[in-house]
């Protein structure tokens, strides 16, 4: 079977298991290829639902997590998001195409290489709301915000004060927190100014997030 049809096939069932349920979100699975965003070892997996590496400690997200992160997001037309773990840069084409051309997407690697191997896929995209950059990014990125969301694709032991302060008036954060080795997926919404409301979501296995406030 080629990639094509591969893909066409991956989606219909990530739609039929339940999975993905929201037009906008399913309609970005369609139109970013995530064989544009593997490496070429890797390619015929494409379109396996599992997490193919991309460095030494970065890997291209498992499908099926990317798409419960985002119906849990639910990325909206013209909102302003944070990604923090560029990684390959799929995940970040895919919000890009939620929020439209009034959105925008911010994006922060920490590791260089990682980050330049996410700008030259996310090239391939000719999409003009994405801006990558290198640093820490386990406390946010405060120097752009308010976001209206931020999403964390690296695992992170406790979402703080510094990370919620950048969030707009209802905004939310979608990570998955715990340990290095097993962590649950939360769902943070900022209901008031002083109050965050959190949600449960299973469990999941990311790759750590380094840095200042990572293991
Ligand atoms: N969703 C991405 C996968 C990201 S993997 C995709 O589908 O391609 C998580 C990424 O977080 C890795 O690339 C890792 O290098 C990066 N990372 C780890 N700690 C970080 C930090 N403190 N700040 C920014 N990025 C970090």
């Amino acid at each position: 079977m080629d990639l094509s049809a591969q893909r066409a096939k991956l989606i219909e069932h990530l739609v039929k298991c339940g999975v993905l349920k929201t037009k906008r979100i399913v309609d970005a699975f369609k139109e970013v290829r995530r064989d544009l965003f593997v490496a070429n070892e890797t390619l015929q997996y494409a379109y396996h639902d599992i997490a193919l590496p991309i460095s030494n400690s970065s890997t291209i997200s498992q499908p099926s997590t990317v798409a419960i992160m985002l119906e849990l997001l639910q990325p909206y037309q013209g909102e302003k998001i944070l990604e923090i773990g560029t990684g390959s840069g799929w995940e970040t084409c895919l919000l890009s195409k939620c929020v439209g051309e009034k959105g925008r997407i911010i994006s922060i690697e920490i590791d260089p290489e990682v980050e330049e191997f996410a700008r030259s896929n996310i090239k391939k995209m000719k999409l003009k709301n994405i801006k990558t950059f290198v640093g820490d990014g386990s406390g946010g990125y405060s120097k752009l915000a308010p976001y209206d969301k931020i999403i964390f694709t690296a695992a992170i032991p406790k979402v703080d004060q510094t990370v919620f302060a950048q969030l707009n008036p209802k905004g939310r954060v979608v990570a998955p927190v715990g340990g290095s080795l097993l962590q649950i997926m939360k769902v943070f919404d900022r209901v008031s100014e002083t109050k965050i409301e959190v949600r449960d979501y299973g469990t999941f296995q990311f790759v750590p997030l380094r840095g200042k406030l990572g293991y």
